[in-house]
């Protein structure tokens, strides 16, 4: 049985402290999140290494510094409302967890959703809940929220999301034209009618399949 808690340590002080971009909050929270229990079992012992991994139904469990980048922009505070769109293993809803009140997390693939929502019953996130559907609606009957985070990339940032912002609100998201490389976008809601727009850099997701994604 691979030693988990030492790579687990050596995953947060190699690969997320050494990038120095990352604080102790988000770090924390990475330390804390058992990685291995969302990755199938035969790659396990590869749970805590620099990179993307399948997790069936040609998706992949975001890279760690990616899902603490996300996390850090997406800047939860204790009292903080989020939803997740992509919930994928259910691993960034649990990173998400850890900092915030409460995580709503929407996937669109059933066998994922139903499988992250038991791995996430058993290791007792019960601030989480797992949504089926297409989460480029997002969710109005649970909105406003003080963050979102979208874990897939989508052609443009779609509207319908950034109004579901309270206001202060972040919403984090990966877009672009290119399946082999997007901009990571975060959109703060200022006013009612206010957003602004920062560009965190150049990342590469899954696309975004829905309503105001990819059609296909
Ligand atoms: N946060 C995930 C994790 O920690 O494992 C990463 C998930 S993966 C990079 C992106 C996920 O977004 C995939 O599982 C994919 O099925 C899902 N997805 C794509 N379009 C979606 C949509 N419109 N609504 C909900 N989920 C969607």
């Amino acid at each position: 049985m691979p030693d988990f808690e030492a790579a687990r340590r050596a995953m947060v002080d190699g690969q997320l402290r050494g990038r120095g971009m990352l604080t102790d909050r988000v770090l924390d929270a990475m330390r804390r999140v058992p990685r291995h229990a969302f990755v199938p079992g035969e790659l396990d012992v590869y749970a805590y290494a620099d990179s993307p991994l399948p997790i069936g139904e040609h998706q992949t469990i975001s890279q760690p510094f990616v899902v603490a980048l996300m996390t850090q922009a997406a800047a939860p505070s204790q009292s903080a409302r989020v939803l997740e769109i992509g919930t994928g293993s259910g691993y960034g809803a649990a990173v998400l967890a850890e900092l915030a009140s409460h995580v709503d997390t929407i996937e669109r693939i059933d066998t994922l959703a139903l499988h992250a929502r038991r791995v996430l019953a058993e290791l007792g996130y019960t601030q989480i809940d797992v949504h089926i559907g297409d989460g480029t609606l997002g969710l109005p009957d649970h909105a406003p929220f003080d963050a979102i985070v979208v874990t897939a990339s989508g052609p443009t940032v779609p509207d319908v999301l950034a109004r579901q912002l309270a206001i202060g609100g972040r919403l984090v998201i990966p877009v672009g034209l290119d399946p082999d490389y997007q901009r990571l976008v975060r959109v703060t809601r200022r006013s009612d009618a206010v957003f602004d727009r920062d560009d965190l850099g150049g990342v590469q997701f899954v696309p975004l399949i829905g309503a105001h994604g990819w059609s296909c």
